[in-house]
């Protein structure tokens, strides 16, 4: 079979060099289609012996697939986790270990190979957490068609702005696929249903209604099962490699944990893994030997008969096919989320029975005898534990040596649609993070209760219910009074509460413990501002640039609070500033134009202004303003001519 695979390749690869076929003419390698369902633990699926749900499209692909039962991610965050699956790297390896970090392009990804490969690629995404254009920087390499979120949504709803429901995505997939029938295909589904929120929509909103979560898998389920029959009516299925795959699982209160991120036991890292090969081959195997997700690359390239890249922390899953091999795989596991908020990262490994997590308070579980894994048996002096750390050691020497990929700068917006969906972003906690030795920082074990009441508050803010984050923040306090994330959260809630004095008084308290975090100090900055302290504002902004100088926002405010103070001289300063940091932003000259009238440095504003009023200007202030220093400086006619282009730009921002 492989070998016919390789066969039809390089006949591919042979006429795709030579001359455009007439299309009917063309024998096309196998059609891929890879479906990550998110946040799908193994054991909530039917055919994963779980008789409390219907799921008809997994269980169909199980029958006339291989159905892997031990299957586990190297990461319960969304992101890493997809990564992995794309480039059959641990995160360690791949460097995309948060929300924003690009991937490096030395990794090939499965698109890249294949569309090289002379596959037609696209790929549908269910939550913009997945959006290459913000919070999954290079994912879409490769990919002909990336199915992005829209950059401007007016909708305050979710659905559109942060999720689309499993259908939609599917039927997006669908439309495409309808507009580019001809050439093999490779294309990747993402449905996020499962994810937290639990809504389903009816009627399993009905039939599931005191597990909601069930609900949301039942209905992904659908929509699965909705392409699937569109496959088969296009008569695609039954030659296509079909691989479904969860990111990630669901705490659900295992561990006290209710979502996932922070731990690597099995309930967030154990998912289902399902291949269905072309006719249906080896169909109705089970696999109980333990593998990967980072095994899915290697294991579709290999079937394809493609080179598969060096040094891949995956291997093909190929000889499991047959039953000849039964030698589980070395799952390791990591994640670094729990330093968003301060916390340690933590790294494991499920070797022979066994798991070891790596963590400030370290754990050993013997899986057999506890595969819920609640008995810890960890003695530093165990076999044991001291073969399965030497192994994590060198693994991590190895990361090391690979390089670390910096985080992108992530933008307001995009932090704002990480804590809608539940998240905090590496800017929330950067004096936090930026630890010599993350181990001597707090287990994530003694941090879960917050964690979990955090992620409420932000689940809240979004619904629009700040009485429940408000609940939720204190209760935070009352175990941490000193965590700066509940602290800046409150803040945030009163300032949109229009609460000034209350914001400014939770975020000097976040200031006080993190007198080093500048972004702290801008945001008490901001909120004395809002409740009218000027004087107290200038000094919380002067405090954040004295531990970060080059803060073009800050230099912007600093200068207006100057201005409110009638320090015209001090504001210039200060815009002069913001204008070396960002020469070309029309804001910053603006802001510096003002504070020359006010001196009445009539002659420099002047300049100022002329080289910002270009033709193609939209801006009415800038005319209002040339024509107040055109006035002092007694132009009376250019003064005329700049107030009537102010005027007609004005009149041209009215709604019509
Ligand atoms: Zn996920």
């Amino acid at each position: 079979m492989r070998i016919f695979f390789v066969l039809l390749w390089c006949y591919l690869a042979a006429s795709a060099s030579v001359a455009r076929e007439p299309e009917s003419d063309k024998v096309s390698p196998p059609a891929v289609f890879l479906i990550t369902i998110d946040t799908l633990r193994a054991d909530h699926v039917h055919c994963y012996g779980y008789d409390r749900i219907r799921t008809p499209a997994l269980d169909l692909l199980a029958e006339q697939g291989i159905r892997f039962t031990q299957a586990f991610t190297p990461s319960p965050v969304t992101n890493s986790s997809h990564t992995s699956i794309m480039t059959g790297l641990l995160p360690s390896s791949h460097g995309v270990s948060d929300f924003g970090v690009p991937l490096a392009t030395k990794y090939p990804t499965l698109a890249e190979l294949l569309k090289k490969g002379g596959y037609r690629t696209a790929a549908f995404i269910g939550a913009v957490i997945l959006d290459s254009k913000s919070l999954a920087p290079g994912l879409d390499r490769g990919f002909e068609y990336y199915d992005n979120f829209p950059e401007i949504v007016t909708t305050k709803s979710r659905w559109g702005r942060l999720e689309r429901r499993g259908m939609e995505v599917e039927q997006r997939a669908e439309s495409w696929l309808n507009a580019h029938p001809a050439g093999a295909h490779f294309v990747w589904v993402h449905l996020y249903d499962p994810h937290d929120p639990y809504e389903p929509p009816p009627p399993y909103s009905e039939v599931y209604k005191d597990r909601p979560y069930d609900g949301e898998i039942a209905y992904a389920d659908s929509a699965l099962g909705h392409f699937l029959a569109y496959l088969k009516k296009q008569g695609w299925y039954e030659g296509a490699l079909i691989v479904v795959v969860g990111d990630h699982g669901e705490g659900l209160g295992e561990h006290h944990e209710d979502t996932h991120g922070i731990f690597l036991y099995d309930s967030t890292t154990h998912v289902p893994l399902i291949v269905k090969l072309p006719e249906e081959r080896d169909a109705g195997r089970a696999v109980g030997a333990q593998v990967r997700t980072t095994d899915i690359m290697p294991t579709i390239l290999g079937l394809l008969g493609v080179a598969v890249p060096a040094s891949l922390d995956g291997d093909s899953l190929e000889p499991f096919f047959t039953g000849l091999e039964a030698a589980p795989r070395t799952v390791f596991g990591e994640t670094e989320y729990p330093l968003q908020f301060g916390w340690a990262p933590l790294r494991s490994i499920r070797k022979e029975g066994f798991k070891f997590i790596e963590a400030p308070k370290p754990e050993l579980y013997d899986l057999h005898a506890d595969p819920g894994e609640s008995l810890n048996h960890y003695e530093p002096w165990d076999g044991t534990v001291q073969s399965l750390r030497r192994a994590l050691a060198e693994l991590s020497t190895k990361s090391r040596t690979s390089g670390k990929t910096l985080p992108a700068a992530v933008s307001a917006n995009t932090i704002d649609e990480l804590h809608a969906l539940g998240y905090l972003g590496s800017a929330d906690a950067r004096s936090a993070t930026d630890v010599p030795q993350p181990s001597l920082l707090p287990d994530p074990k003694d941090k879960i209760g917050e964690q979990n009441l955090l992620h409420t508050a932000m689940m809240a803010s979004e619904d629009g219910e700040p009485d429940k984050a408000r609940v939720a923040l204190e209760k935070v306090l009352q175990l941490d009074e000193s965590s700066t994330i509940a602290l800046r959260q409150l803040g945030r809630i009163e300032m949109a509460s229009g609460n000034y004095v209350k914001a400014a008084g939770y975020l000097r308290r976040a200031r006080d413990t993190h007198p080093n975090d500048a972004t702290v100090a801008i945001e008490y900055g901001r909120a004395l501002e809002a409740s009218g302290d000027l004087s107290g504002a200038r000094d919380a902004l002067l405090a954040s640039l004295k531990l970060n100088p080059d803060q073009f926002e800050v230099r912007l405010q600093l200068g207006r609070v100057y201005l409110g103070l009638n320090d015209s001289n001090a504001a210039e300063d200060q815009f002069a500033a913001a204008v070396l940091l960002q020469p070309g932003s029309s804001e910053a000259q603006i802001n510096l134009a003002k504070a020359l009238i006010q001196q009445k440095k009539f002659a420099e504003a002047v300049g100022l202004l002329e080289a910002v009023a270009e033709p193609s200007s939209r801006n009415p202030e800038i005319f209002e303003l040339l024509a107040q220093v055109y006035t002092s400086l007694g132009r009376r006619q250019d003064a005329q001519r700049s107030q009537l282009r102010a005027q007609s730009l004005q009149n041209s921002k009215r709604p019509q």
